[in-house]
């Protein structure tokens, strides 16, 4: 042998006394990472059902299977279940935030003192960090359940139990969303006045994130003891929920003990009880945690229901108050004066009623606030009545006195009335014979001429004048010559139809005017009456004495006018005269 040889010789052997150690190392390393993998896939156990499966497999292959092709197949699947179950994981843990988060806007919606509230909203900006982490949980919700408890304890010194409708409503109806911290926020400012590091918080919470990059350790036992167990991993991303039940079932329990709940709901908190008694898992408690919220929004609707029945209630009063002003503001309104003053009073005390709503801190503020509103608008309203009621007394003497005048006014009005249709008449009226006069006549002409020129038919106008006149009045007297003109002109007038007209047209003369006659039935009707007035007794000295006359008609023809008729009459009449008196003569 060479010593070329000799030398390739030595060097293989180190390299298989190298390789064995490698070897060596590599089986070591091998079954340290096979435990492990055992170890952690038992860690994991009951984290997520995929991965338990996968886990499983990987065991039984890591035991005693075909470690290649078993890993091949095995890695992938694992990888797939592991990033499904870090999604499911991230879900469930939003929506815990988000339940949270609920209960602890109703916490806040209770209006709890500064120092709880503080406390509530640093919870809330921690919440979404903290939720993340699934250990955090059972401190999460035991400083909830804390929180929970101050904020009761903290309104029970407040406010008599069934003063839970002052502490929801006292000073403001609801809570403003901007109070509710914002999830995963750091607020820049506190809402409150008392100092973010106020040390006399009694509440042990995290400081906020921007003092504090890292929140302050909250002890963890149950964290220890889980770390003293083989291949526990603190950091790990899932607990089993084994780990926690008890804390959160604690927890939730505490929760449910410190509602005060009405008995109709009381079923529901005892099936959620149940629910927490019988166990729970990560799946279950999301809805549970949703269920207990819903109880909270419940409670808070229940005493929004009875604030919104005293409202209405007061709104039908003041509805009432301002139906029955209304009322009375409409009868009135000559005292505007007053009824604006009232106006602008109540004005002021319906503005007095809002500021004092908007001021008052509880309920019971609230009540007298408006009870002495109310007052007020009363006080103001009797005032009115009793100032409208001297105003409707002198109203109501100025208004018997308006009524005697206008009696009175009525009375002379009516006096005038019967007057002046007595001048009137007078002044239409021939006072020697108390037939029509001329004025009378005119009118009567102007209306029958109207009428035949509308309706047609016949019209006839008559001119009557007594026979020698003079010499009555020459031979007896002007009176004996009155006398004889009235007795004629009642004769004349009795013999006539009532839808005839006569008039005496100035001294001696009489005109007639005899609407649907004909010429014939007119001269008749002419004829009789000079016949009645020849007829006529007249005695003077003792002697008879006849009088006549003549009478001229003309009769109303297509485009005549009144006077045109009349003219034709005129002319009939002295015709009449002419032809030896005592005569009828038509035109
Ligand atoms: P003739 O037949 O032509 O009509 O003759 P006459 O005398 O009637 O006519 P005349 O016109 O000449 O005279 C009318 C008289 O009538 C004149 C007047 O004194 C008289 N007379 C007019 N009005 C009145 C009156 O109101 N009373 C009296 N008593 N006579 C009057
Ligand atoms: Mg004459
Ligand atoms: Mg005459």
């Amino acid at each position: 042998m060479t010593v070329e040889t000799e030398r390739w010789k030595e060097k293989y052997l180190q390299l298989i006394e190298q390789q064995e150690r490698q070897e060596e190392r590599w089986n070591h390393r091998l079954d340290l990472l096979r435990r492990s993998l055992v170890r952690s896939s038992l860690a994991l156990e009951g984290a997520d059902p995929a991965v338990e499966q996968c886990l499983q497999q990987m065991r039984e292959v890591l035991g005693d299977g075909d470690l290649d092709n078993g890993l091949d197949v095995l890695v992938p699947r694992l990888e797939k279940a592991v990033l499904d179950s870090d999604r499911r994981r991230q879900e469930r843990t939003q929506q815990m935030t988000e339940a949270l988060q609920r209960l602890l806007g109703q916490l806040l919606a209770l209006q709890p003192p500064a120092d709880v509230r503080r406390g509530l909203k640093r919870f809330g900006r921690l919440l979404q960090r903290r939720a993340a982490q699934p250990r955090e949980l059972p401190a999460v919700l035991m400083e909830l359940g804390s929180l929970q408890e101050q904020t009761l304890q903290a309104l029970d010194r407040e406010a008599p139990p069934a003063g839970l409708l002052q502490r929801l409503f006292g000073g403001r109806v609801a809570v403003p969303a901007a109070e509710l911290p914002e999830a995963g926020t750091q607020e820049t400012a506190e809402v409150d006045a008392v100092p973010a590091t106020d040390a006399a918080a009694p509440v042990p919470c995290a400081a906020p994130a921007d003092e504090t990059p890292a929140p302050e350790p909250i002890p963890q036992p149950w964290l220890e003891a889980a770390a003293a167990s083989d291949f526990a991993l603190p950091e790990s991303p899932e607990q089993p929920y084994s780990a926690i039940a008890e804390h959160v079932e604690g927890t939730l329990h505490a929760l449910l003990d410190a509602l005060r709940l009405p008995a109709h709901r009381q079923p529901q908190v005892e099936a959620l009880r149940a629910r927490i008694q019988q166990g729970l898992n990560w799946y279950e408690l999301v809805p549970v945690l949703d269920d207990l919220a819903g109880l909270m929004i419940a409670l808070s609707d229940q005493s929004q229901r009875e604030f919104e029945a005293y409202l209405q209630t007061l709104n039908e009063r003041l509805q009432a108050m301002q139906s029955s002003l209304s009322a009375a503001h409409q009868g009135h309104t000559e005292a505007q004066a007053a009824a604006d003053v009232l106006d602008s009073q109540l004005r002021e005390q319906v503005g007095g009623l809002q500021d004092s709503m908007h001021q008052a801190t509880d309920l019971a503020d609230l009540k007298q606030a408006v009870e002495a509103r109310l007052d007020g608008l009363l006080h103001t309203v009797d005032c009115y009545k009793q100032q409208r009621s001297v105003q409707e007394q002198v109203l109501g003497e100025r208004l018997q006195q308006l009524v005697g005048r206008v009696g009175a006014l009525e009375e002379a009005a009516r006096g005038l009335r019967e007057n002046l249709a007595e001048q009137r008449q007078k002044a239409l009226e021939d006072p020697l014979t108390a037939l029509p006069n001329r004025a009378a006549w005119s009118e009567r002409l102007e209306l029958e001429v109207a009428r035949w020129q509308r309706y047609g038919g016949e019209l006839l106008l008559a001119v009557i004048d007594i026979d020698h006149f003079k010499r009555i009045n020459d031979s007896y007297g002007h009176l004996a010559g009155d006398r004889v003109l009235r007795i004629i002109a009642t004769e004349l007038r009795k013999r006539l139809r009532k839808t005839d007209f006569i008039a005496r047209f100035g001294g001696e003369e009489f005109v007639l005017l005899l609407p649907a006659t004909s010429r014939a039935a007119g001269r008749g009707v002419l004829e009789a009456l000079r016949t009645a007035i020849q007829a006529c007794p007249f005695h003077f000295k003792g002697e008879r004495v006849e009088v006549t006359l003549c009478a001229g008609f003309a009769e109303f023809a297509a485009g005549d006018d009144g006077e045109q008729v009349f003219e034709r009459a005129d002319q009939a009449l002295y015709r009449a005269k002419h032809l030896g008196r005592n005569r009828v003569e038509s035109a």
